[in-house]
């Protein structure tokens, strides 16, 4: 027979469980200054290496930087930045930006990375958007800020992100970044936030209409560190030295100025050093052993490669990612022993969604089947879900053949845009999933392939041409320096592509040479109707190729068989 006591017991449990059973944790808000505080305990010897505006190298260990993050968040609360208020840099990746990370969020306020290749237009624009109080900016950008600074918020407040010594006469009143510290005591009552405070915020660079802000949290912040940092393992481990050649002032620069200090990673900051040739000096003089950055860099650095002939043998891993890598150039990184990893996301997911290290039943497979699955953007990481839907919006299989739009969830992707009922109102779906506008298919093993973006895709004839496939084939060819493919219209196509060519040298390449390397990849259908020459290739103020500008360069396009 049962005692009452146990029934009673039992019978607690159910309505216990009926009820919806709560676990019995602790509940410590996920913060950022936390992941500060643990580096300077934990990996406190670990570094920042700074290549400075003021033209040297700078270093200070994880520890030192935690003291003067402290010295600037009492700098900051002299200059009244309150909790919520926005705090914008203008500046390249260093030790004092990577500080203003911490202290802004810190002391509760937002840290506004402005992106400086923007236009006027939009700098205006999103400094009056985001209400920004006080801008931090290198020296390198003051003459953007002496010509714009009539137009700025009229009442922000400027600071020079350097020494005394280094202070510039300047028509705008400015405030001496190292005097802010001067001083100020090396530690600070540090506010709990709750986890879902706002901590930073980054706008789209803006292909079309206004740029859109992600107000990124603590919490999204933390989790995301601590997602890549158990996804992309290669170059995240302890000891370990990784240059972020992504910009501060793009995504938060990946997210690898909190995974680094997270994981006890040392930080090389090029400063605003990104040719081939400076990164190549970097990373040897450095001993680096992985870096971080979109595809044009890479190229550059593969470039300086062949002409020294030799690489550093201390650089072993890289991330690449931000538009799609060419097959060639990782084909060529492999075979000098860098793996590569190709990596997909987005400014509204904080940013990383998928990555493309091999799971272990492939890292055997020959080198060239190992290469045709990193030129795929990879595999979800954890956190992240993925689906491609057709156009009604109805989910599409993982099979590798369908593909659809691709819609993402998870914490680190953005709930709305910041501001902006209007951009909120179009990008999600019923189910509350986020619209990427990249067009994708997802196979068995959940590698993820960008075929394109929703509007970059040629229409023919109501056959999609994918112009990412075109240009990853094409930039292969020996003379070929860099490509795009756009669509333009044909009478009776619709769309067909033009190819435009950034040669390697004088010897300009053939059409015929050209088709024929694009025969052996794509259907006849697909191929060019015809070529373009040009100097250089626009950019968009992230450095991807801007198709946007091509389409409006070649509008008017006349098409050899187009009447
Ligand atoms: P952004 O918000 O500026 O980082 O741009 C995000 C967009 O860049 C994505 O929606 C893609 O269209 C593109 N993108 C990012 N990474 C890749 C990649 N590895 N391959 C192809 N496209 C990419």
């Amino acid at each position: 027979m049962v005692p009452p006591g146990a029934a009673h017991y039992a019978a607690e449990r159910i309505k216990e469980r009926e009820a919806g059973m709560q676990g019995m944790m602790m509940h410590r808000p996920l913060s950022i200054i936390e992941i500060l505080r643990f580096a300077s305990e934990i990996h406190s010897t670990a570094e920042v290496v700074s290549v400075r505006t003021e033209g040297d190298i700078h270093r200070q260990t994880y520890a030192e930087t935690y003291a003067r993050v402290a010295r600037l968040a009492h700098g900051l609360a002299g200059l009244g930045i309150a909790p919520g208020d926005r705090v914008a840099t203008l500046a390249w990746n260093g030790y004092r930006h990577l500080e203003l990370y911490y202290a802004v969020s810190g002391i509760g306020a937002v840290c506004h990375t402005i992106n400086p290749r923007l236009s006027a237009e939009q700098l205006i624009y999103i400094t009056h958007h985001a209400e920004d109080r006080v801008l931090f900016l290198d020296t390198t950008f003051l003459p953007i800020v002496e010509a714009l600074a009539d137009k700025l918020p009229a009442d922000m407040r400027y600071v020079l992100m350097t020494d005394r010594a280094h202070m510039p006469e300047s028509k705008v009143e400015l405030i001496c970044y190292e005097d802010l510290l001067d001083g100020q005591e090396e530690s600070y009552d540090w506010p709990e936030p709750d986890e879902n405070d706002a901590a930073s915020l980054c706008y789209t660079s803006g292909t079309t209409g206004n740029p859109k802000g992600a107000l990124y949290s603590h919490r999204s912040t933390v989790l995301h560190a601590m997602e890549t940092a158990i996804t992309l393992y290669s170059s995240l481990r302890e000891g370990k030295r990784v240059i972020p050649v992504v910009p501060m002032f793009h995504v938060n620069a990946w997210g690898l100025p909190y995974a680094a200090p997270m994981t006890g990673v040392s930080l090389i900051m090029p400063g605003p050093k990104l040719d081939g040739a400076s990164l190549f000096d970097l990373i040897e003089g450095e001993q680096v052993d992985a870096a971080w950055g979109v595809p044009t860099v890479w190229q550059g650095l593969l470039a300086e490669f062949r002409k020294r002939g030799t690489h550093p043998k201390c650089f072993t891993d890289m991330v690449v990612g931000g538009s799609a890598a060419p097959t060639s150039m990782i084909e060529a990184f492999e075979k000098m022993g860098v793996s590569v990893c190709h990596a997909w996301g987005m400014t509204e997911m904080s940013p990383i969604g998928t990555q493309g290290l091999l799971p272990r039943e492939l890292r055997e497979a020959p080198l060239s089947d190992q290469i045709a699955l990193k030129s795929r953007q990879g595999r979800r990481m954890f956190g992240v879900d993925l689906k491609i839907v057709d156009e009604e919006g109805k989910p599409l299989p993982h099979d590798g053949k369908a593909s659809g739009e691709l819609y993402v969830r998870g914490n680190t992707v953005i709930s709305g845009y910041f501001e902006n009922a209007e951009a909120t109102a179009e990008a999600f779906d019923s189910e509350g999933w986020f619209g990427t506008g990249d067009i994708a298919s997802i196979d068995e093993r959940g590698f993820l392939l960008i075929q394109d973006r929703a509007k970059d895709l040629i229409k023919s004839g109501g056959e999609w041409i994918s112009s990412i496939d075109l240009e990853n084939v094409v930039s292969a060819h020996p003379k070929v320096a860099s490509c795009a493919v756009i669509a333009v219209p044909h009478p009776k196509w619709d769309e067909r592509p033009l190819l435009i060519v950034v040669p390697e040298g004088d010897d300009r390449p053939g059409k015929d040479e050209i088709d024929a390397l694009l025969l052996e990849h794509v259907a006849k259908w697909q191929l060019p109707d015809a070529m373009e020459f040009v100097d250089e290739l626009p950019l968009t103020a992230t450095g991807k190729v801007s198709k946007l500008t091509l389409r409006k360069r070649f509008a008017d396009y006349k098409l050899p068989d187009a009447g």
